[in-house]
């Protein structure tokens, strides 16, 4: 009863042209696939070009990042209110390419979902392991923190909403992908910590997605499993052949 989302984050790929060019084959492309909700996101330049040549259409657009603040003396931020002036819909928070090279930390994490939701628009929540922590065995323990961390002192009727993305960071951009298994196993794991703070309720309605190395080849294996609810694309999400072949595997 969960609807799939395939979300493409675009990273810092695209002028504005390139931008169009993309959407364009995407929106031909994926008509007709209702079972699944498609969304793109685009870097910042990009947002508003998009938002327009999409108008009409079901594709959601996102962005890769925020501040917290509304408005203020914070130099190159951009905040919750000018993404929804933009027409987003979705908001990436916690992406753990922003936590390795940008300082990201759980709380702020935190304060970027409250922001979000504040505005009405939907966050898009990433946590995941590193490989030394996998080796580690510490793999549960990293993601409860990162989750409950992340979805602190809010409602279940927002958690129930949201979409919370498991991204272990040694598949992000390697070609290794978790198994179904291991992927299945993580998002089940975090779909339980979601029933325990905020109730069965809302862990049976938030979507979970999978993230890292997704491709049309092993997109189905992943979407078959029970609690994995789409996926969120990075380097296949670029080209429109593959991104909606990803989408069809759904
Ligand atoms: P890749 O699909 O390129 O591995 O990236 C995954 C990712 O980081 C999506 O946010």
């Amino acid at each position: 009863s969960r609807r799939p989302i395939i979300a493409g984050n675009w990273k810092m790929h695209k002028t504005i042209a390139e931008a169009l060019a993309l959407v364009q084959e995407i929106k031909e492309a994926a008509a007709g696939c209702d079972g699944v909700e498609v969304a793109v996101c685009p870097p910042f330049t990009a947002l508003a070009p998009v938002v327009e040549a999409l108008r009409g259409t079901d594709i959601a657009v996102g962005a890769q990042n925020v501040h917290w603040e509304d408005k203020g003396a914070y130099t190159g931020e951009i905040s919750p209110v000018m993404l929804r002036d933009a027409g987003c819909r979705y908001v990436i928070i916690g992406h753990s390419e922003r936590r390795q090279y940008f300082g990201e930390t759980d709380e702020n994490v935190n304060r970027k979902v409250k922001a979000v939701f504040a505005q009405g628009l939907t966050p898009i929540m990433c946590v995941g392991e590193t490989l030394a922590e996998r080796e580690a065995g510490v793999t549960e323990k990293v993601v409860r923190t990162q989750t409950e961390a992340g979805l602190a002192a809010l409602t279940g009727e927002q958690v129930a909403g949201m979409v919370i993305a498991y991204e272990p960071v040694w598949a992000i951009g390697t070609g290794k992908t978790a198994s179904d298994e291991d992927a299945q196993q993580v998002i089940s794991f975090i779909r339980g910590i979601v029933a325990g703070l905020y109730g069965d309720s809302a862990a049976g309605r938030v979507r979970i997605q999978y993230g890292g190395s997704v491709k049309p080849e092993n997109a189905a294996g992943l979407m078959a499993k029970p609690d994995i609810d789409g996926a969120l694309v990075g380097g296949a999400s670029l080209e429109a052949a593959s991104f909606t072949g990803i989408i069809r595997a759904v």
